[in-house]
């Protein structure tokens, strides 16, 4: 059985804890202080470092009991142990190389291991991003969990140049430069994890700026397309669409609402030996084998356009990409997907029914949007309601009220977090999609082609009962996954 650190600490006052170098060398920690015994974790059941302990705990005459606990959870404690121990204000900067390994951490100076726990807490909490930025006196370390940001730090503003050198020398960028933005990465081991932070730093007004980590997890798996939270109905029309030879797909909604990942999927969903298929990524976030990911990189000329032309001359039945941002790949997209391929692509819109005006804002001919387009599905990200502190509750007339309005049976009861120690007391923990879809039939594709205005298209769609985005929110409060503010929340945006 492995014991969790945390669930032991902090240890009362009075009793010290190892120093970091013998918690690094022997791989134990101790855990509790009894009376008559002492808890101690250890990382692997040693009988030299069990030796060793009795002879460092002779004098105390207590008997020893070795809990086994992990060692990424000892290099998470000993790391937190190093920062809440230091004194930071004599934070030397030594040390670079962009890798940073846990398994030596307390021969570095303070400031190394303040940014190496910022780091690692961040992950271990589930980040998406870590965000570091000076604000008035203060240095403040947010994560954002869920979608959602937290205050997790406030350090003394003295402390921010110090930090920005650190992660400046980390992700290999220059650390002189405090007037332009620069961009970088860091890989992180974590045990068996290899986690990938990008790194963005921008200069911001006043002298400070703004540090921001993408955490990209390389041994995540990516969701299959039955995990992102797609209602059965959407997934099989989701498979008809993607079965076609050639044609345009696209996932609309605003940034943040995990377009990215529902791609993703779909590629693992799509691909096999018979096709070839190519995805242009600005980044490539996941590795799907079978799939050739080709990275945009405006610097040198390769945006998604350039690339998308020359991918053309690949032979490919599918090309994925990761967002048409102008006219010039919104036209090359249309052209591919009718000359024999199936396009699928991201655009930013609020809803689904608005790609169709957006194209053809791109300057896309209504005629040609009409003959490719297959299917739009827009998407937001709710919150999950934590499994571990979820209640019930009845719902005020008011709600019952929204439900019906919809046309939706309301339900008896309402599922809520009441907050507890694994979401950290926010209710909520994961995330899951809701969505919007349709598919182009021939009358569609006749009111598209005669350039229907925008209120034409949503009434031909009303009347074909497509639920909306907060239907199919609602649609998931009932089943009690999310809760009535998360889909207000997230539509609203
Ligand atoms: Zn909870």
């Amino acid at each position: 059985m492995i014991h969790s650190i945390s669930s032991f600490r902090p240890l009362p006052t009075g009793v010290l804890q190892y120093t970091p170098p013998f918690i690094e060398e022997n791989g134990a920690i101790l855990l509790k202080v009894k009376e008559e015994e002492l808890l101690i974790g250890l990382v692997e059941d040693n009988e030299a470092v069990q030796d060793r302990l009795n002879f460092f705990h002779r004098s105390s005459r207590k008997k020893l009991t070795f809990l086994t606990v992990d060692k990424k959870d000892l290099a998470i404690s000993l790391a937190r142990i190093v920062s809440e121990s230091s004194d930071l204000s004599e934070g030397a900067i030594e040390g670079s190389g962009m890798s940073l390994t846990l398994d030596k951490l307390a021969g570095d100076a303070p400031i190394i291991n303040l940014v190496n726990s910022v780091f690692m807490e961040g992950i271990e909490q589930r980040a998406s991003d870590i965000h570091i930025e000076k604000m008035d006196n203060a240095v403040q370390v947010r994560y954002r969990i869920d979608g959602v940001l937290h205050v997790v730090r406030t350090l003394d503003a003295a402390l921010f140049p110090y930090i920005s050198s650190r992660i400046k020398i980390m992700a290999q960028l220059n650390i002189m430069e405090n007037r332009l933005p620069q961009d970088g990465r860091i890989t992180v081991s974590l045990g068996s994890d290899e986690v990938d932070l990008r790194v963005s730093i921008v200069p911001i007004a006043g002298e400070g700026e703004s540090i921001v980590l993408r955490v990209l997890h390389r041994s995540e798996k990516p969701l299959m397309l039955d995990e992102l939270g797609f209602v059965k109905e959407h997934i099989q029309e989701i498979s008809l669409l993607t079965g076609k030879p050639n044609g345009l797909l696209l996932v609309t909604g605003p940034t943040g609402c995990g377009k990215s990942t529902t791609l993703n999927a779909l590629l693992q969903y799509i691909k096999s030996d018979r096709l070839k298929i190519v995805s242009i990524e600005d980044p490539v976030e996941y590795y799907v084998p079978g799939v050739d990911q080709i990275q945009t990189n405006e610097e040198i000329g390769l945006g998604f356009s350039t690339l998308l032309r020359r991918v053309l001359r690949q032979d490919p039945n599918i090309i994925m990409i990761g967002e048409i941002r102008d006219s010039e790949t919104a036209e090359l997209a249309v052209r591919s997907a009718l000359t024999g391929h199936l396009v699928i692509s991201t655009l930013h819109t609020n809803d689904a029914v608005s790609a169709i005006p957006r194209l053809l804002n791109m300057g896309v001919e209504p005629y040609l949007l009409a003959s490719v387009l297959k299917g739009v599905s827009a998407q937001r990200l709710v919150r999950v309601v934590c499994p571990d502190c979820r209640e019930e509750r009845k719902l005020t007339p008011g709600e019952i009220q929204l439900f019906e309005k919809k046309g939706i049976k309301a339900p008896s009861v309402l599922t809520l977090g009441k907050g507890c120690s694994a979401c950290d007391h926010s209710g909520y923990r994961g995330r899951t999609l809701i969505n919007e879809m349709f598919s182009v039939d021939e009358n569609l594709e006749d009111l598209i082609s005669r350039n229907g205005s925008r209120t034409e298209l949503r009434d031909f769609l009303r009347k074909k009962k497509a639920a909306g985005l907060f239907e199919d929110g609602l649609i998931k409060v009932k089943e009690g996954i999310t809760t009535i503010e998360e889909v207000e929340r997230a539509v609203d945006s």
